[in-house]
This record gives structure tokens, C-alpha cells and sequence, in this order.
């Protein structure tokens, strides 16, 4: 959210142009949030969320580790100065040769879903851990991640057990139970079907050693959301149900959790219109859109809250859009947004909880709209 240290920034820089500016010690409270809540997991944060290098440096200092889904990312993180034991390649679809390049590097923790990808980090990277996807249905998610990761618990068995007689060492199971999911027992089905692999597995001789817990730990938008404290409860909980005391190793992966609540965009009014002289609704284009920095409202799926400074005039219901000539660049149309009736042309707003997901998901220079600019404070 807008805090007082962007707010001066703001006041003060009066940077150009639309820009999402993020709060480091807000990064630094949901890391702090994360650690006490989960003491005994290792956190990875998921770089996808945004990769700013302040972010990952400030990371790499408080002792966090980090999840990656390509050689850039793993790149960026190594300049952010964290040692490759603290990196794991987390995407299921790899090129042979990145993952040769990733193992040169230094990294020895990988991903898979199935058994040709398992044959290709056998190959690529020889010794290496792997831990093997399970499916999960994303049900309470926000974002959910559909069925294209993962694979069902019976073929996570087979992976494994390919990956053991391939000579690598067959770590552990992973899942991620959807973005911003907001269902504290989501964990729990997950953690169920991971305990079953472990076990299956164990009566083999393959003793599994690592569960990761993905990430879907939600940031708040309009509505309030369970605290971190009230995730790390249940996800203990369910831990104990499903192993017993055998706790296995634990990781989770937040990316949106980490920094979503850390970042404002600020944007400006380039318009307000109607469709016709009677028409109720009003048109609100910003200068922000679905191509530059707001993406995740595809299909209306993340609401952001918007702020302005006329927020104590009566609201009207607006469709939302941004200002390229694609008709998809409309972020809020089937539910309207309500914004003040006295906004106008020139207005600056602010479109809060945007450090997850924005800067580095956006088109490069569509219509000859430069990415959104990122301001980390
Ligand atoms: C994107 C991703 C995450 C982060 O998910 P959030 O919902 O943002 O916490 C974690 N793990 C993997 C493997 C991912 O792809």
C-alpha cells in the first residue's frame, strides 16, 4: 500500500510518466512475517514476482533463498549475491542445454513432472536433486495455475523412482496450490497426496526428504485476508496430520506474498467519456493498462484498490481501461469500479498493492508504450 516513504517519494521526485514505486521495508516485514510464521520452512522467494535487483539483494542479505525459472533469473540472482546452493530451478519445462548451463553454475535443485524431463536432468545435471510437481485443482485461487505443472500422485511415484535409478537423488514433492488463494486448507489435500509419494516411495528404500510448499500466500487487494501467522498454523497442522513426526524438510516459494503489498503504481487520467448522453457508465482510461504493468486483471481476476484524492465525493460506476488501441486493454468492465464522479483529465491515482506482477509482465513497447518505469525505494 501507499506508504508514508512513497508517498514522499512521490511528492517530492515527481517522477515522469506512469511507475510503480516499492516500499523495500515493507519487502523486509513480509520476509520478517514469513520466517515466524513458518520457522521451520526455507523461504525461496519466487523471482517471477518481481525481480528488481534492490529486491533480491535486500533477499539475499536477510538469508532468503530463491526460486527460478530460467538461466536469467538464475543470473540475477547470483549478481544479487547469493550462492547457487540457495537456488532452485523451479520451472518443469527446461532446455536441456539450461539446465547443463544451470548445473554449471552451481545449482543443484530442480524441478520435473515426468519422466522426459527427468531423463534430460539425468543427462544435463548429473547427481543433481530433483523434486517431482504434483497437480493440484486450484480450487480458492484467485490465479489459479490450471493443469499445465504438475502431474498426478501415482506418476509422481514413477518419476522419482526414475529419477533414483537415473542416479539422481530423488528429493522430494512440490505443488502450488494457486495464486492468491485465500482457502487456508488448500495446503491440506496437497500435503496429503505429497505424504502418500513419501510413503509409497520409502517402502521402496527411496527415502524422500523434502516437501515444497509452492507459493499462493495472497497480498490484500480490497478484501482482508487471512494473516501469514494464520497460513503457518494450518500448513503446521496438516503437516503433522499427513506425517506424523516425521516432518519432512519444508520450503515455500512466496512470490505475490512477498511483495505485492509493497508496491503502488501511480498513474494519471487521460480521459473520461461516455458512450452516449444518457449513459450512466463512464469510460476512465489511464495511462496504465493490461499492457503495461496491470496484466492480472485478465478476465477481471485481480481487483486492484484505487485510491485518489477524491475519495470523499460521491462515486459512480466506471469501466476502467488503458490507453493502448486494443480493445482487450480494458481492465474492469463486467463489475465497474466505482471512482469519484469529480475525477477529471489530469488526476493522478494510485493503484495499490501492484509490487507483484506488473513491471516485468508487460509488453515491451506496444503501440509505443514504454514498460512500466519501477522505482524501488
Ligand atoms: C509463480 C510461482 C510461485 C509464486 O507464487 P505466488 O502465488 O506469487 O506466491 C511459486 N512457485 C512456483 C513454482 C511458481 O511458478
Amino acid at each position: 500500500m501507499a506508504t508514508q516513504r512513497i508517498r514522499d517519494f512521490l511528492a517530492t521526485r515527481r517522477p515522469e510518466g506512469p511507475c510503480m514505486i516499492l516500499d523495500l521495508d515493507v519487502v523486509r516485514e513480509n520476509y520478517e512475517g514469513f520466517v515466524k510464521a513458518l520457522p521451520q520452512s526455507r523461504i525461496f522467494y519466487a523471482v517471477k514476482a518481481n525481480p528488481a535487483p534492490e529486491i533480491l539483494r535486500l533477499l539475499v542479505s536477510l538469508g532468503s533463498s530463491f526460486d527460478t525459472a530460467t538461466v536469467a533469473e538464475i543470473e540475477m540472482v547470483l549478481d544479487a549475491g547469493a550462492t547457487p546452493d540457495r537456488i532452485s530451478f523451479g520451472n518443469t519445462i527446461k532446455k536441456e542445454r539450461d539446465i547443463a548451463r544451470a548445473y554449471e553454475l552451481g545449482v543443484s535443485l530442480y524441478a520435473v513432472d515426468c519422466v522426459e524431463e527427468v531423463e534430460k536432468v539425468a543427462r544435463a545435471a548429473p547427481g543433481a536433486r530433483v523434486f517431482c510437481r504434483v497437480l493440484t485443482d486450484g480450487e480458492g485461487a484467485e490465479w489459479p495455475l490450471s493443469r499445465k505443472f504438475g502431474c498426478v500422485p501415482e506418476m509422481a511415484v514413477t518419476v522419482l523412482r526414475r529419477a533414483h535409478e537415473l542416479g539422481l537423488h530423488a528429493y522430494g514433492v512440490s505443488f502450488h496450490v494457486g495464486s492468491q488463494q485465500t482457502n487456508l486448507k488448500a495446503w491440506d489435500r496437497a500435503l496429503s497426496d505429497a505424504s502418500k509419494v513419501f510413503r509409497t516411495l520409502a517402502k521402496e528404500g527411496i527415502i524422500l526428504k523434502l516437501v515444497n510448499m509452492g507459493g499462493g500466500f495472497p497480498t490484500r487487494y480490497l478484501k482482508d485476508v487471512p494473516s501469514a501467522q494464520a497460513y503457518g498454523m494450518a500448513i503446521f497442522d496438516s503437516l503433522s496430520k499427513h506425517f506424523g513426526n516425521r516432518i519432512p524438510e519444508t520450503i515455500i516459494e512466496p512470490g505475490r506474498g512477498m511483495v505485492g503489498n509493497a508496491g503502488v503504481i501511480r498513474s494519471e487520467v487521460v480521459l473520461v467519456s461516455k458512450k452516449s448522453e444518457n449513459d450512466k457508465l463512464r469510460w476512465v482510461y489511464l495511462d496504465v493498462g493490461k499492457f503495461n504493468g496491470l496484466a492480472e486483471t485478465m478476465d477481471e481476476a485481480i481487483r486492484y484498490p484505487i485510491e485518489t484524492a477524491k475519495d470523499s465525493d460521491e462515486k459512480v460506476p466506471c469501466v476502467l481501461a488503458g490507453p493502448t488501441c486494443d480493445s482487450a486493454d480494458v481492465m474492469y468492465e463486467k463489475t465497474p469500479y466505482p471512482l469519484p464522479i469529480s475525477l477529471t483529465v489530469g488526476d493522478e491515482i494510485l493503484i495499490e498493492g501492484t509490487g507483484a506482477y506488473t513491471t516485468t509482465y508487460a509488453s515491451v513497447a506496444f503501440n509505443g508504450f514504454e514498460p512500466i518505469r519501477s522505482y524501488v525505494i
